[in-house]
Order: structure tokens, then C-alpha cells, then sequence
């Protein structure tokens, strides 16, 4: 049988949308019971001075393992959040498991930094800013111990985020650009914006070494953090000559696997203290 194509395409688009949104539904109404149940993790990305090999602080970054074994991007549950007016809970829920897990370390430690994802949403409204004030009281953990990290679609032009920018600024948090050089900020709205960091997105690191158009843009993308006075963070650093060329290039700090995957609460208090020794270790030699 030939369908006319308009009938064929719609027939398919209709029932497309229709499991795409059942499923979506249904993910949902799942992660909200994980919410409300606590039942998302934290994960702890080790962020390492490039110069000194130290390991300065962590990126929190959610994780939801469900109870049959299986787990879901944090890409996607995020987004379902966003979609879902759940994201509020989330981030709530992150900040408070971060502190609880980490705060006892980085009171010890006060050159330790925990960087916390925020969504637009979060930036816009400045809601979390009262709840992540009574947190950090509550475990004697630093202002600048914070950093919060915000895509550029965290930071559309509006008055708002200005506000909550410079409240947490004035308060003394840190503030970085995720994914940077991803999205469509100009430079001089950047500049307009007092932040702290730009976290060079993955998409560039990924391109040192590599005979592509797009490895001529990424020293460009250095210099422009760099002469906007900002910390320069790598993120997704997978190789040594990757390492060797940002380490030339001047870039502060790094992430990535060639260091650590982000690990359990535990296993980061752990990889602090050997990575410590270690690098006493090779210094002295
Ligand atoms: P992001 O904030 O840019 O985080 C970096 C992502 O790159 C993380 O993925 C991290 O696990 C991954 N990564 C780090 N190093 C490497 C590497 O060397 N190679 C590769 N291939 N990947 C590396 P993850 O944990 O899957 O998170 C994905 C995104 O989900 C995050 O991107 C962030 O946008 C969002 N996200 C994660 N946690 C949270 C959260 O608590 N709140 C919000 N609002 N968003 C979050
Ligand atoms: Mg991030
Ligand atoms: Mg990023
Ligand atoms: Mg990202």
C-alpha cells in the first residue's frame, strides 16, 4: 500500500510525539519520586591546578542509579527537570547532598573548592541563594569554598541574572561559565557581567592534537578568558599532549579523565589525600 506522504509522515510524527511524551511522562513522574525520596546521588569531579598538579576543589555532578541497576543520563533527567518545573527540587537536593558529603572535608581543607551546576532557571530567580547560605552555615563551609556554574544559557541578557550574579558575588561565591564558547554570548556582554571563571567547554580541548579547523579556534578561546582577567578551567581533558598544550597555553586549572572520572564522596575525600602525597612525593625527588 502507498500512502500519500503527507498522510505517511503525519501518521508517523502523531504516533513519534505520542511515545516520545509517554516516555518523558513517565521519566518524569519517576524522577520526581527519586526527588522527593533522596534518592539521587552526587558524584565528585577532581579539579586539578594545571601548574602545580594539585587537586584544588570538585564539580558536583548528579547521578541518578535506579533501583533496578539501570541509571539515566544526567543530561536527560536534567533537561525532564527543566522541562518539568522540578528543577528547583533538584538543585536543592544537590546542594544539600554536597554539603553534607563534602562540608566536613572542605572544612578541614580551605583550599578546597566544590563547583555546584545551575540551571537558568535557578540563575534567573536567585532562589537557591537563601537556601545555599543556611547549608553553608550550617557546615561551616566558606563562601569562596562555592563556585556556581551556569551555562550561557544560564546568563540570558536579563536584568534578574545580573541581580543574583552580583548578590552571590557580593556574598563572595565564585561564579564560572560552563560549556564556554558553546553558546552565543558576545564577549562584551561577558565582559559587561562581573564572573570569576570560564570553563572552556570539552568541544575544544577535544580538538588540540587534532588536524580540524576548529584546533585554530581554541587558543583563541584561552586568550579571550585570559585577557578578560578570568580563572581558565579545561574541561574534559583526556590526554597528555591535551595537558601539555593547555599547561603551555597558561589555562589555570583542568578536569578530565586523564585525571579522574567523578567518583563517590568517599573515593574524592580519598583521591585528595593520595594525589596530596603523590605530588609531595615526586617534588622531593
Ligand atoms: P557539565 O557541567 O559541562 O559537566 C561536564 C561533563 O563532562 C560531565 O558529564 C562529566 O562527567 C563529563 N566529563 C568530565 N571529564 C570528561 C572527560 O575527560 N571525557 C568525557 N568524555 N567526559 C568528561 P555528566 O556528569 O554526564 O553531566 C552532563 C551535564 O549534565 C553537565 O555538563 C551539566 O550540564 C548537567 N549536570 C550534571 N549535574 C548537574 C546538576 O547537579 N545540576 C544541573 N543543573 N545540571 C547538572
Ligand atoms: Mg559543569
Ligand atoms: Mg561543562
Ligand atoms: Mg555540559
Amino acid at each position: 500500500i502507498i500512502l500519500p506522504l503527507s498522510l505517511a509522515l503525519s501518521a508517523l510524527g502523531i504516533s513519534a510525539i505520542t511515545a516520545m511524551s509517554r516516555r518523558q511522562l513517565s521519566l518524569a513522574s519517576e524522577l520526581a519520586s527519586a526527588i522527593r525520596r533522596k534518592k539521587l546521588s552526587v558524584h565528585y569531579q577532581p579539579v586539578i591546578d594545571l601548574k602545580t598538579g594539585d587537586c584544588v576543589g570538585a564539580e558536583a555532578l548528579v547521578r541518578w542509579f535506579k533501583s533496578n541497576g539501570t541509571s539515566v543520563r544526567p543530561d536527560i533527567f536534567v533537561d525532564v527537570a527543566e522541562e518539568t518545573g522540578q528543577i528547583r527540587a533538584l538543585t536543592d537536593l544537590v546542594i544539600e547532598t554536597t554539603m553534607r558529603e563534602l562540608g566536613p572535608a572542605m572544612r578541614r581543607d580551605r583550599s578546597l573548592h566544590v563547583a555546584i551546576n545551575l540551571s537558568a532557571d535557578d540563575v534567573s530567580s536567585g532562589r537557591f541563594l537563601p537556601i545555599l547560605e543556611r547549608i553553608l552555615a550550617r557546615y561551616d563551609v566558606l563562601h569562596e569554598q562555592i563556585w556556581l556554574e551556569a551555562t550561557e544559557r544560564g546568563f540570558p541578557e536579563m536584568e534578574a541574572v545580573r541581580e543574583t550574579v552580583a548578590k552571590a558575588r557580593a556574598l563572595g561565591f565564585k561564579i564560572a561559565i560552563d560549556d564556554f564558547g558553546t553558546g552565543y554570548s558576545s564577549l562584551s556582554y561577558i565582559e559587561s557581567i562581573r564572573l570569576d571563571a570560564l570553563k572552556i567547554d570539552k568541544s575544544f580541548i577535544d580538538s588540540i592534537g587534532q588536524d580540524l579547523a576548529t584546533s585554530s579556534v581554541t587558543p583563541h578561546i584561552i586568550d579571550m578568558a585570559k585577557s578578560l582577567d578570568l580563572i581558565t578551567v579545561a574541561e574534559g581533558i583526556e590526554t597528555r599532549e591535551q595537558l601539555n598544550y593547555l599547561e603551555q597555553h597558561g589555562v589555570a586549572l583542568g578536569q578530565g579523565w586523564l585525571f579522574a572520572k567523578a567518583m563517590p564522596a568517599r573515593d574524592f575525600v580519598a583521591f585528595v589525600a593520595a594525589h596530596r602525597k603523590k605530588i609531595s612525593a615526586s617534588g622531593t625527588a
